[in-house]
Order: C-alpha cells, then sequence, then structure tokens
C-alpha cells in the first residue's frame, strides 16, 4: 500500500467517515494479517487456448443463456444498474468514474431520446460463458474465488496461496486494496458488474444484426486475452462477442474497429492469426500496454502521438475508414468507442474535443450504414467525471442523424 494512498485516503475520509473508518479498520487487521502469512509462489494453472471449432466450446455457446430473444418494444441499447462499481467508498478514492455507464443512461433519459423501461438488461455471463474462450484468469478466478470452498482445486491450496489471485484482481482493476477484501465482497462489487456487462457485450451482436445495430453502454475491455487480464480489463468480451457471433450468426468476418486511445493487445493476441478477423486500431503508441508483440497482429495500425489534435484525429479517421472498406468485407463491426481520447484524460494523452468524439462516432456508424453492415458499439475506456456526458451527446448525435433508428424487419 503506498504512501500517497494513505495520504489520500486519510483526506477523503473527512468525506465518508463512517465508511471510511469502517475500511479503514478492515484494510489494518487485513494487512497485518498479510504481513504474518508466508506468501509461497503461486501454483500455475496454464491452459491453453481453445478453438470455438471444439464441441465442448461449441456446446458452450450453443448452450447459453446471454442470446435471448429482445421484445420489439425495447430499443437496442444495453445496459444494466449492475454495471457500476461501488465498493464502500473506496471507489472515490480512485481516478476512474466508476459509475459512467448509469450515468450515460441518466442523460439518454433526461434529454427524453431514450425511455428508461426500453433499455434493454443483459445476463450475467456465466461461468460456462466466459470459458467458450478459456481465460486464464477467468478460470483462477472462479476456482479460486467463487468456488474457493467447494471446488476440489482448493482442496490442494494453502490460505497462503490463494492471497496472490486475490492480488491478481486488485492489480487488474488498479485499486490495489480490493485485493485485502474478503472474496465475496469481490465477486459482488467488482466481478459481478463486469460479468453483466461481458453479458451485454454478447448479447449486442446478437440484437446489431436483428436490428442493424446496438450499444452496450460498458464492455470493450481490450486488453484482456484468452490468457491474462490488465488495465481495468478482467474479461475479454470483445473475443468472447465475436466467438458467439461466428458460431450462432452465421457469419464468418467480422471487424473490429478500435478507436480507445489504447492499443487493444487482448484482441489482437486472440485473433492473431485468424484471417475471419480485420482489426483497424487508432491508438496512442508511447502509454499503455506498449504490447509490441500484439502489433504485429494489427491488419491496420493507425498510430497517433500525444497532443494529437482533433482536425488531424479525424482526417487520419477518414483515411483509415477508407482502406480499412477497400481491403476487407465483414458482416459484423465491433466498434470499440473508447473516450479517453478526449483533449485531458491523464490516460489517453491526447487532445481531442469533445465535438471531434460526436463526430468520430458519426464518421464510423455511416461507415456501417452505407455498407450496410451491423455494428455494435461499446464504451471501453475513458473515466474522467466529463466522459459520461460526452457519450450520451454522441448517442444523441447519431439519432438525430438517423444512423441508429430502429430497423423495421428483421
Ligand atoms: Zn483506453
Amino acid at each position: 500500500m503506498s504512501f500517497t494512498f494513505i495520504q489520500k485516503f486519510v483526506t477523503e475520509s473527512t468525506r465518508f467517515p463512517y465508511t471510511s473508518a469502517f475500511v479503514l479498520a478492515f484494510i489494518t487487521v487485513a494487512v497485518a494479517a498479510v504481513r504474518f502469512r508466508r506468501l509461497s509462489k503461486p501454483t500455475s494453472f496454464t491452459m491453453s487456448s481453445s478453438s470455438v471449432n471444439d464441441p465442448v466450446q461449441r456446446n458452450r455457446i450453443f448452450s447459453s443463456k446471454l442470446y435471448f430473444d429482445v421484445p420489439r418494444s425495447k430499443v437496442p441499447i444495453i445496459y444494466s444498474e449492475s454495471y457500476d462499481i461501488s465498493f464502500l467508498g473506496i471507489e472515490k478514492l480512485h481516478p476512474f468514474d466508476s459509475s459512467k455507464w448509469g450515468r450515460v443512461c441518466r442523460f439518454l433519459v433526461s434529454f427524453g431520446v431514450l425511455d428508461k423501461k426500453c433499455i434493454v438488461e443483459p445476463l450475467e455471463a456465466s461461468k460456462d460463458d466466459l470459458l467458450v474462450h478459456v481465460n486464464t484468469f477467468c478460470y483462477m478466478e472462479w476456482k479460486m474465488i467463487c468456488e474457493l470452498k467447494v471446488n476440489f482445486l482448493t482442496a490442494h491450496l494453502s490460505e497462503e496461496e490463494k492471497v496472490p489471485f486475490l492480488k491478481n484482481v486488485a492489480t487488474i482493476i488498479e485499486v490495489p486494496p480490493v485485493g485485502l477484501f474478503p472474496n465475496c465482497l469481490v465477486q459482488q462489487k467488482v466481478l459481478h458488474p463486469f460479468r453483466k456487462q461481458v453479458g451485454g457485450t454478447i448479447l449486442s451482436a446478437k440484437l446489431a444484426k436483428e436490428r442493424g445495430w446496438a450499444i452496450n453502454v460498458g464492455g470493450g475491455f481490450h486488453h484482456c486475452s484468452a490468457e491474462k487480464g490488465g488495465g481495468f480489463c478482467a474479461y475479454a468480451d470483445i473475443s468472447l462477442c465475436i466467438h458467439f457471433a461466428l458460431v450462432r450468426l452465421n457469419i464468418s468476418r467480422v471487424m473490429i474497429i478500435d478507436l480507445d486511445a489504447h492499443q487493444g493487445n487482448g484482441h489482437e493476441t486472440d485473433f492473431a492469426y485468424d484471417s475471419r478477423v480485420y482489426i483497424l486500431d487508432m491508438y496512442n503508441p508511447g502509454i499503455y500496454p506498449l504490447d509490441y508483440e500484439a502489433r504485429n497482429y494489427i491488419n491496420q495500425k493507425v498510430e497517433v502521438k500525444s497532443g494529437t489534435l482533433t482536425e488531424d484525429y479525424l482526417q487520419k479517421l477518414d483515411e483509415a475508414l477508407e482502406v480499412a472498406g477497400r481491403s476487407f468485407d465483414p458482416e459484423l463491426i465491433v466498434y470499440n468507442a473508447g473516450t479517453d481520447i478526449l483533449d485531458g484524460d491523464p490516460l489517453g494523452r491526447l487532445k481531442i474535443s469533445p465535438d471531434g468524439i460526436t463526430l468520430r462516432d458519426e464518421k464510423v456508424f455511416r461507415f456501417a450504414r452505407e455498407k450496410n453492415i451491423p455494428i455494435v458499439m461499446l464504451t471501453s475506456g475513458g473515466y474522467m467525471k466529463s466522459s459520461a456526458r460526452v457519450i450520451a451527446d454522441s448517442i444523441v448525435n447519431l439519432s438525430k442523424k438517423c444512423l441508429i433508428e430502429d430497423k423495421q424487419d428483421s
């Protein structure tokens, strides 16, 4: 635990005295307990990635409940109140706005463009859903945390061996003290929201196929691959969404347009040698994750350096879409629409204006519309307090430009 964290915690405690006192007491006890444990080397359970050609994996996809039928009275905007992360007030210490997803929907409802009753609520991705695309972390997480007391694997583990895995959860979501909380609390407060968002991303492809478009007001965990998580991404929702779509939607070509400020190394690693998936990634090459190997797997790489301005960015996007359109003929587009390209975002380090983000989204939706390709949009990174409003404004613009109108016949 860093000194700066404690310092910030003490400052914040004056605003949230009861919650913080409880959290501080808990952390003190937990730190003491952990300190007296002898940590042993974590047990390694390495699993290789399985292809969805594997009958077991295909069976998991076909028996999944995530692809349920959505009535025509609903609009293909997917959200659940469970998306938002709250952790006994501790989330307020984090620089991220971990309730941006709910704020996007509240803006849309207050602007009168969305009726709360028309929002599609997804199901939570289950263990079997997550194992469709074998993710070592998911596997560890389920085995080590959720089913800790009942799974045979844990019977072989000492208390000391479980601690590294709880710490792994904390590293991925970048809130270090979370690693010291009880398993059930981590599950309920952090991993459950993520799994709901995964369910939303997977469902969005089915809805996009039926209606022409779908927006999951969450998801876009593009740093997580089948093998590992990182950078606020605990589950590989983009890869899972594509695997489900390839098996269940009778399609064979998918384009990922990743315009989050960060390189999407998770899906790049997962689809490294898969010619069914074309990846256009526009990212800042000087920031996380600096995954040089995954960069080799990008079909069209557009690097935008720190400080890039709106006009330059949009011109590069025009050119990139032009090239993508000539190079590949997709049957589904997965658009990772991170807003961390926004001017002032401390992580993205680009200088794109809010209007620039609105224009960016419009260009991508127009690209899909002109080619009549179903498009899924995920909100991905961008957790400044202003991000939610920027996303909502952009969705309003898409609606005004008739780029997300409801298709009458499916
Ligand atoms: Zn990002």
